[in-house]
């Protein structure tokens, strides 16, 4: 199914472009307000179940309050807010009190429109786009809040486990076999990790988070692309991790968030996965 505009395909990757630096926006409210967001819901769960007085605060969510500087506080205007532009236009800087504004809304907007106009050049405008598109944009989500929180929030991952086996339904981008083989081995190889490392070391490695995501990529990949999710976050991890301490003086002992790995190994899976098994498998003559 795929709905012809009668555009050619770089005229919808250009249109994707602009939709996706739209959809970007948001994405950067989700980063930042959807931890704040889970914080206040564990904070009054927690007055809930201790039997305190709730708290009289003003709850945040990812449709209120409106934008505002975090610096000053100054409202942004509409015309200040517009994705990327405003960014380049403004220099990087709050017009009220000149702070510098945060490069992650820029970085975020650019590649959720660099994405866009990728899927809808790729698969044009059909289901598989929408799909491609959730399931980019969700890594995008729960990279960002991982960098920023070192958490994974079962708001994201868990969806994203349900959507991907739902995609594979009908088999969009696997069999519903591979799928449901894939979350659950997802899961468990990364548990099995967790708990050899902690056994051995005494140390937990990551989080329930990590397993979570890696079975949500199980679900959209089939269990087929699982080692080499695991080998391309792992090495990356490990020469990140060693650089930051070679060349950053980072503390050894302070833990690095292993989603984003996860999330960026997953994504090029997703897009490049066959290719490169297909000519690694190729280089033994299987
Ligand atoms: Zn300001």
């Amino acid at each position: 199914m795929e709905i012809d505009l009668g555009l050619s395909q770089s005229g919808l990757a250009g249109i994707g472009f602009l939709f996706g630096l739209v959809l970007g926006s948001f994405l950067n409210v989700v980063i930042l307000r959807l931890p704040i967001q889970l914080n206040s819901d564990w904070r009054r769960d927690s007055r809930d179940f201790l039997g305190l007085e709730p708290e009289s605060v003003d709850q945040v969510t990812i449709a209120k309050p409106a934008s505002r500087c975090p610096a000053c506080g100054a409202a942004i205007k509409p015309q200040h807010n517009i994705p990327l532009f405003s960014f380049l236009y403004l220099k990087g800087r709050c017009k009220a009190c000149s702070a510098p504004i945060s490069l992650q809304y820029p970085l975020v907007e650019l590649l959720a429109a660099l994405l866009a106009a990728f899927f809808v050049y790729q698969y044009g405008l059909s289901i598989t786009t929408l799909y491609s598109l959730l399931f980019s944009y969700s890594l995008l989500v729960l990279t960002g809040i991982d960098l920023h929180e070192k958490l994974l929030p079962d708001q994201i991952t868990l969806p994203l486990l349900w959507l991907g086996l739902f995609a594979n339904l009908s088999g969009t981008f696997v069999s519903l076999d591979e799928a449901v083989v894939g979350a659950i081995g997802g899961y468990l190889s990364l548990w099995l990790v967790f708990w050899s490392f902690k056994l051995i070391t005494g140390k937990e490695g990551m989080g329930y988070g990590d397993f979570k995501l890696l079975a949500a990529l199980g679900a959209w990949m089939g269990w087929q692309m699982l080692p080499l999710i695991i080998l391309i976050s792992t090495a990356a991890g490990a020469i990140i991790g060693v650089a930051g301490i070679i060349f950053v003086g980072r503390n050894k002992e302070m833990p690095i968030a292993f989603g984003p790995f996860l999330a960026a190994a997953g994504w090029i899976a997703f897009v490049w996965g066959d290719k490169i098994l297909s000519s690694y498998l190729g280089l033994f003559n299987l």
